[in-house]
């Protein structure tokens, strides 16, 4: 067997189990060697049911039996139960309001069950039970329970007449539908046993792995999945951080070095110069703004191409800067030309945003000798049209593709239809990515691909992320952030609303609603959870919400739902209707368009605020921001704990979104920082990214190496690893 195999040479696998493994992207020993636990479980919390005593948080493994739906007798709750068994004793399972989960497993099943012992007073006739019934007046309360195939090593042992106890911490595995933990932990064993880890080469030069005091691979993979203590499980976990980040960090700034050997456009435009632009705007740019054109103004200069992210709040004026440096660019001619400019591209994630942007250029732009056009999957515009030349006209997609080609379009704004190959500049100098996280890598570079020389790159995004993540997935751009929103804008009232005040809070917003204003609601979920899922999340949904708003809250208001299941024709459609007025309240996931401009929309309501980042939280506000009206943010939460009511309170005074996501990756446990898939980083790398030296060192090796290195000749094990990474991400892609 090889790191390379396929599972199936392994062992027999099962239907359900290889759906499971396709989700989770397991197809090799390999793969799963590289299915890292969340979290280790310790073996001392594994107990048998003799031993039990109540309040204690435990595992135990059992035969489940007398499976029941039913109801409290005077309570009325529905409940289901069960009865579990060991050779050690017998104990109840109650399961309050989820009757169905007494359906959902066989009878006489092997059982884990995790969860918390409860007591009920013991009735007399307990006393008089056999000795089996150790426990008669303690039961199992709401626990975790999972079907598997063994009890496992260690524990089983010790638990159904085996010898010795194991102090090993127990690994936990993220697991998928039709794949337990159990099962993830005896392959992993498996192939751990079959001695083939004795193959693996480590990638991390070994002086790297010295300085850092780093456990090498082999000792790494067995650390993680097996540790003897928790030191081990640490040493592991950071030794596969460092090397992520490590080979993001080379990846990164190879492309950096790459990019920088181009030759690009050199523009030479002062202060003074975009003054002339930047005086017709009804108001004074703020100091980051100002700081922001100054640095991309100076990139222009070098002739090298330029790569840089800005990166700023919704409502900094991220579009203010953009079209202040376009400026600069279609006021340069084209090197040994009297005539003419340089070409500027502008895309957008969405065609409402992409139009939105392509009517404010006109607003900007009119007064200058110019052509600037849209392009998106719908058609075509050009500015200015030639029957009425202070408006726009439609033109044949043919037409605009010849005027890009030969130079005659100034601006070319545009959706994703931007980088099509058919449509080529003549001298694309510029290309501007507003919403840049929703655009996927390769479209990012589709956009800057080389014409004669590579164009100038800006990519914007208001998404705040902590430092060393942007350290870390932006390494090969340069950072610009508009720490400053412009003066005079009345902040945002955020008010945290316990369940009681639910009421209460609708009749405040109808007041808005009756006074012309509308209103965003935000919900965890698109549709009630499937109650024939295990131990579905209990949100509130999009669709729900919106028919239970309709008939009981909201009844002469109209209401529209939006999530990401609709076609994006749909959604267009609906955001229309939003921005037309037609729709009142929007009641949507969070997808809802980032950076759409609903100026009259000035309430916004998120439900299950525990559930989302305090990063992802500011966001959303962030929809209701554009108005002049006095702007409200009602933040919903099923409980109101200490540290509910903490997140709430710095949602409510942080600066801005940056000092959120600091927060968040400080204050969330690991596991539930969002998004980590979002930025093509595992769990474990995100862990490591709340060491901001780590990945300082991470980056410093990595540019030492190919300071000295720069083909990597001398380390081809990493090489190697590189290139499989980059397939990897192609295939997934
Ligand atoms: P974002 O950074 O979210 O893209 P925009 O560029 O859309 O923000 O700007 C939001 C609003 O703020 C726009 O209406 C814009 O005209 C206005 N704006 C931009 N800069 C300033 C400024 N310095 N002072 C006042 N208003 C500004
Ligand atoms: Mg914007």
């Amino acid at each position: 067997m090889k790191l390379d195999s396929p599972l199936e040479t392994l062992s027999r696998i099962a239907e359900p189990e290889r759906k499971a493994l396709k989700k989770l992207r397991i197809k090799t020993a390999e793969d799963l060697l590289y299915h890292f636990p969340t979290r280790y479980g310790d073996v001392a919390e594994m107990r048998t049911i003799g031993s039990l005593q109540q309040g204690d948080a435990v595992v135990v493994f059992g035969r489940i039996s007398k499976l029941k739906a039913s109801k409290g007798f005077r309570t009325k709750i529905t409940m289901g139960t069960a009865e579990l068994v060991d050779d050690t004793g017998k104990i109840q399972i109650v399961w309050f309001n989820q009757p169905y989960i007494a359906k959902m497993i066989p009878e006489g099943a092997l059982v884990r069950v995790e969860g918390k012992l409860s007591a009920r007073r013991a009735k007399p006739s307990d006393a008089t039970r056999s000795p089996l019934h150790a426990t008669p007046s303690l039961y199992f309360s709401n626990p975790k329970i999972e079907k598997v195939t063994s009890v496992p090593q260690g524990v089983g042992d010790s638990l159904f007449g085996g010898e010795g106890e194991s102090h090993h911490l127990h690994p936990v595995y993220p697991e998928s539908r039709g794949i337990t933990t159990n099962w993830l932990f005896h392959h992993v064993q498996k192939i751990i046993a079959s001695g083939i880890l004795d193959s693996v080469i480590d990638p991390i030069p070994p002086e790297i792995l010295e300085k850092y005091h780093l456990p090498t691979l082999k000792t790494a993979l067995i650390f993680i999945h097996a540790p003897q203590n928790k030191d081990h499980a640490v040493a592991a976990r950071k030794r596969f951080a460092f090397e992520e980040v490590f080979c993001i960090q080379l990846e990164k700034q190879k492309e950096r070095k790459l990019w920088q050997k181009e030759k690009s456009f050199t523009i030479d435009k002062g202060e003074e110069h975009i003054e002339m632009f930047t005086k017709r705007f009804p108001f004074p740019f703020t100091n980051a703004q100002n700081r922001a054109i100054s640095g991309i103004l100076e990139d222009f200069r070098k002739g090298v191409p330029m790569a840089r992210l800005l990166e700023g709040d919704v409502g900094s004026g991220k579009t203010a800067v953009a079209a202040s440096t376009a400026y600069a660019v279609i006021t340069s001619r084209p090197k040994d030309q009297n005539y003419g400019t340089l070409q500027v591209a502008y895309m957008a994630p969405t065609e409402i945003l992409a139009t939105q942007q392509f009517e404010s250029f006109i607003e900007y732009f009119k007064h200058l000798p110019i052509n600037m056009a849209l392009i998106t999957g719908s058609g075509c515009r050009k500015f200015p049209s030639k029957v009425d030349p202070s408006g726009w006209t439609d033109i044949s997609r043919n037409q605009l593709l010849k005027w890009v080609k030969n130079g005659e379009i100034a601006i070319l704004v545009g959706t994703h239809a931007l980088i099509q190959k058919s449509v080529q500049f003549k001298h694309l100098a510029f290309a501007i990515i507003d919403e840049q996280h929703r655009f996927g890598v390769n479209q990012r570079k589709a956009l800057v691909h080389k014409e004669i020389r590579m164009p100038h790159l800006l990519s914007m995004t208001a998404t705040p992320i902590p430092r060393t993540l942007a350290l870390t997935i932006y390494g090969d751009l340069d950072l610009t952030v508009l720490d400053e929103l412009p003066p005079g804008r009345k902040p945002i009232i955020t008010e945290p609303v316990a369940p009681k005040d639910r009421d209460a809070t609708y009749e405040k917003i109808r007041k808005e609603l009756q006074a012309g204003r509308q209103c965003y609601i935000i919900t965890p979920r698109i549709d009630e959870p499937d109650p024939d899922k295990e131990f579905a999340v209990q949100a509130r949904s999009a669709k729900a919400e919106a028919k239970r708003l309709k008939e009981k809250v909201f009844q002469e208001f109209e209401i529209g739902v939006m999530h990401s299941k609709l076609k994006d024709t749909e959604k267009e459609r609906v955001m229309e209707e939003f921005k037309d007025g037609k729709i009142h309240i929007l009641v949507s996931t969070s997808v809802v368009e980032v950076g759409v401009n609903v100026p009259n929309a000035t309430v916004i309501i998120i439900e299950g605020a525990e559930r989302f980042g305090l990063s992802q939280l500011h966001q959303l506000r962030g929809r209701v921001l554009r108005s002049s009206h006095q702007a409200y943010c009602y933040v919903f939460t099923e409980s109101m704990g200490a540290k509910t009511i903490e997140r709430l309170h710095a949602l409510k005074t942080a600066k801005n979104g940056f000092e959120l996501a600091e927060y968040d990756l400080k204050f969330r446990g690991a596991g539930e920082l969002s998004g980590s898939q979002q930025w093509g980083v595992s769990d474990v790398a995100m862990e490591a990214l709340q060491n901001l030296k780590m990945v300082e060192a991470a980056r410093a090796e990595a540019k030492r190496l190919l300071e000295e290195d720069e083909s990597l000749s001398h380390y081809p094990l990493l090489q190697s690893h590189l290139a499989a990474r980059k397939k990897e991400e192609i295939h997934f892609e």
